[in-house]
C-alpha cells in the first residue's frame, strides 16, 4: 500500500481536535529510528519523512547513551527539528540511561549535567519534552530518595532557566523495576514539586512494577483520575505515554515484546477506548521491539474505535 494515504486517512479522522498548545491530537510515533529505515542509511534528520510517509506524527530521539555534552551537531538537531515542523511530527527526546538523582553527591551532580546536555539539544530541535529515568533509591529510604531528587530537578531547572531554555519539559518516567524510582505516586509528587515537570506515563512500566495491575479498562482510567486529581484535567488529557506488551518478573519489567503476542499486558484498546470516551490527546511512544509498526497498529486500533464512535452518534 502507497504510504501518503495513510497520513491522509489520520489527519481526516483526527477533525474534531482542536490545535491548543499541547499535541493537537491522538499522536503515535517510536522510542527511536526504525528498523527498516536504519537499512536506508539515511541521517536522523530523514526520520520525520519517512513516518509522516508511515501515516504516524511523533518521534521519540534517543539520547539514551549520552554523557555530559550534547552527542549531536547543533546543525542534526536543528534540521531535525525544521523537518518534524514540515512533515507534523511532535519531537520529544529520551534523556540518558546515566542519570541517577539518588545516588551520591557526585553522581548527581554528573547526572544534572547529562539532563542538561539531553535538554539542550532538545532546545536546538525544538523538542517538547526529555523523558528520564530519576533514579535508584539505593541505599536511601524512599522518602529521602525523592527529597534528593526533587531537589536535583529543581536545581536543574534553574540552571536551564539561566541558560534560557524555558520551552522544554521535563518528564520524569513511571518506572518498571522496584528499585527504581518511580511509582506513580512518586512521578506525581516530583511533577507537583517541580516546575516546568510534566509526567511520562509508561504503561507497562506500572503494570510491571505492579504485579500486572493493569487488566481493565478501569483499571487505566483509576490512574488516569489519579494524575486528574494531582495535577490535574489539562495535563491528564495531554499525557505523554510510553507503550509496550511487557514480560515481568517478581523484581519488575524483564523484557518487552510486541502486540502480536497477546500473552503479555498490558492490552492496548482498552486505553485506547477512554482516549476515545475522556477525549484525551495523548502522545503515544512505542517501545516494543518493532517500534513503528506497533505504532501503526495503536493508532489503527484507535482509529478504528473513534469510526464505531462516530457511527453510533449518527443518527
Ligand atoms: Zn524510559
Amino acid at each position: 500500500m502507497g504510504a501518503m494515504p495513510l497520513g491522509r486517512i489520520v489527519a481526516a479522522n483526527y477533525d474534531k481536535y482542536e490545535v491548543i498548545n499541547v499535541a493537537d491530537r491522538p499522536r503515535f510515533g517510536p522510542a527511536g529510528v526504525s528498523p527498516d529505515f536504519k537499512e536506508l542509511k539515511l541521517p536522523v534528520e530523514e526520520f520525520p519523512k519517512y513516518l509522516q510517509e508511515e501515516g504516524l506524527d511523533a518521534f521519540e530521539y534517543q539520547a539514551t547513551r549520552w554523557g555530559p555534552k550534547p552527542q549531536m551537531k547543533k546543525e542534526s538537531a536543528e534540521k531535525l527539528g525544521e523537518n518534524a515542523k514540515e512533515h507534523d511530527v511532535w519531537l520529544t527526546v529520551h534523556g540518558s540511561y546515566f542519570i541517577n538523582f539518588c545516588g551520591d553527591e557526585t553522581t548527581i551532580e554528573a547526572s544534572k549535567n547529562r539532563l542538561i546536555a539531553c535538554v539542550t539539544a532538545a532546545d536546538w530541535m525544538g523538542a517538547h519534552k526529555v523523558v528520564f529515568h530519576p533514579g535508584f533509591y539505593g541505599k536511601r529510604s524512599r522518602e529521602e530518595a525523592i527529597k534528593v531528587c526533587a531537589k536535583a530537578m529543581k536545581e536543574v531547572i534553574e540552571r536551564l532557566k539561566a541558560l534560557g531554555i524555558i520551552k522544554v519539559n521535563l518528564g520524569p518516567e513511571t518506572m518498571g523495576k522496584k528499585s527504581q524510582l518511580g511509582s506513580l505516586n512518586e512521578i506525581l509528587t516530583l511533577c507537583e514539586s517541580v516546575e516546568q515537570t510534566e509526567p511520562t506515563i509508561d504503561w507497562a512500566h506500572i503494570h510491571a512494577r505492579d504485579d500486572g495491575l493493569i487488566k481493565t479498562k478501569d483499571d487505566y482510567a483509576k490512574i488516569l483520575n489519579e494524575i486528574d486529581k494531582r495535577l490535574g484535567t489539562k495535563t491528564v488529557k495531554n499525557l505523554h505515554i510510553h507503550y509496550t506488551p511487557v514480560e515481568f518478573t517478581e523484581k519488575g519489567e524483564k523484557v518487552h515484546h510486541t502486540m502480536a503476542e497477546p500473552e503479555y499486558g498490558p492490552s492496548f484498546r482498552p486505553f485506547a477506548e477512554l482516549i476515545h470516551e475522556l477525549d484525551l490527546k495523548p502522545v503515544v511512544i512505542s517501545e516494543s521491539p518493532i517500534l513503528d509498526k506497533d505504532s501503526i497498529k495503536m493508532r489503527d486500533i484507535l482509529l478504528q474505535i473513534l469510526k464505531k464512535g462516530a457511527a453510533k452518534n449518527t443518527p
